[in-house]
């Protein structure tokens, strides 16, 4: 199959009715969203959606967000609430999930077996026009292959899926950069899932009850089962082992020179620390304070990483707080947990 790619804007409409074409006669359609890129398809069609899974190689266990284009839609697909409207006033469209009851109408493929639908409506004007004109809620994961970072502009999408989707909308690169929170609501509490642009702090001006799931932080449990099935996977890894670097512990420049002489590394600096190292295969990830902008960059890095055809990558360990909580939550699954907090922890990378 032959994968064409269309730059658009919300007014592309002629390209726009082509793509909701192909949603509705059962096709994939990759589109920006201001998150990450998302691989499209009929909600209402389960066959469809299994495609999805196909497309990506995704686990069949792993449910698929619902998109929708105005919150009152959820109706059609979900038992809603007042705390889902109280949220959806402060954060809708925009970068949150909500998990709800699903109705009949929406098909086991879609929430993999559970009873429960995650619904997000996306601020992106192209997907939110998509979605629109094609007239139907469409379920979209990231468009990656699974396994992959997440696709943060088109050519992401093409590297991973060409081939096996018939049209790529390349809205550019994404506002935001990692994937949506997601939340539970439960009476007046809500429990955060997967942490995204929307955080904690923000959440708790609409509820006094705002808790984080602990798999967001910490490793699963082999007994214990997710609350969400994404967060058992190990997701966003690049080739090359990632080390994230305690640096209340460990001097990060010294370490990471070191480590440039004796391995084939790349070094995930902040700007500030890039002449301090040796210039070879860095990979500056914005200001020490920037946590907008390093956000934006992460999944971008983290495939950079795997052009540079290294076969080690170490990293500043992210704060596990705020804006901050979203980056540690995929740096800390990129690196299969692996945090170094003294340097004898590690005897010379791989060579060691
Ligand atoms: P993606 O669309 O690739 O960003 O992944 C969607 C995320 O939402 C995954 O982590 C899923 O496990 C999670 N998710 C989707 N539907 C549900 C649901 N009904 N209950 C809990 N988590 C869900
Ligand atoms: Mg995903």
């Amino acid at each position: 199959m032959e994968t064409k790619i269309f730059k658009v804007t919300k007014d592309s409409l002629d390209i726009l009715r082509e793509a909701s074409k192909l949603l509705n006669s059962g096709e994939l359609v990759a589109f920006p969203t201001e998150t990450v890129y998302g691989l499209g398809a009929n909600a209402y069609d389960g066959k469809s959606c299994s495609n999805i899974f196909l497309a990506k190689g995704r686990p069949s266990d792993n449910p698929l967000i619902v998109h929708i284009s105005s919150p009152e839609q959820a109706e059609n697909i979900a038992y809603t609430c007042d705390l889902y409207y109280k949220l959806a006033k402060a954060f809708m469209p925009g970068p949150l999930t909500v998990i709800l009851p699903k109705k009949d109408i929406i098909p086991s493929e879609v929430t993999a077996g559970l009873a429960t639908v995650a619904i997000r409506c996306p601020k992106n004007e192209v997907a939110n026009k998509l979605i629109e004109i094609s007239n139907i809620p469409i379920a979209a994961p990231s468009a990656n292959a699974s396994g992959k970072p997440s696709p943060t502009c088109a050519k992401h999408v093409y590297d991973d899926l060409n081939g096996k989707i018939p049209m790529i909308l390349d809205g550019g690169s994404s506002e935001f950069g990692v994937e949506s929170t997601v939340i539970t609501i439960k009476n007046d509490v809500i429990t955060i899932l997967r942490p995204g642009s929307i955080t904690k702090e923000m959440l708790g001006h609409v509820s006094k009850n705002v808790q984080i799931a602990p798999a967001v932080k910490e490793e699963l449990r082999a007994d214990e089962q997710a609350l969400s099935p994404g967060m058992k996977y190990k997701h966003y890894a690049p080739n090359a082992s990632l080390y994230l670097i305690d640096d209340k512990s460990i001097d990060f420049i010294k370490f990471t020179s070191k480590m440039q002489r004796l391995e084939n590394c790349a070094v995930m600096c902040y700007d500030e620390e890039i002449n301090l190292l040796e210039n070879k295969n860095l990979l500056p990830v914005g200001k020490e304070k920037d946590i907008k902008k390093q956000t934006k960059n992460l999944f971008n890095l983290l495939r950079s990483a795997d052009d540079l055809g290294v076969d080690t990558v170490y990293a500043h360990l992210p704060k596990d707080d705020g804006e901050s909580l979203a980056i540690y939550n995929r740096m800390i699954r990129a690196c299969a947990h692996r945090v170094l907090t003294s340097e004898e922890q590690h005897k010379g990378g791989t060579n060691g």
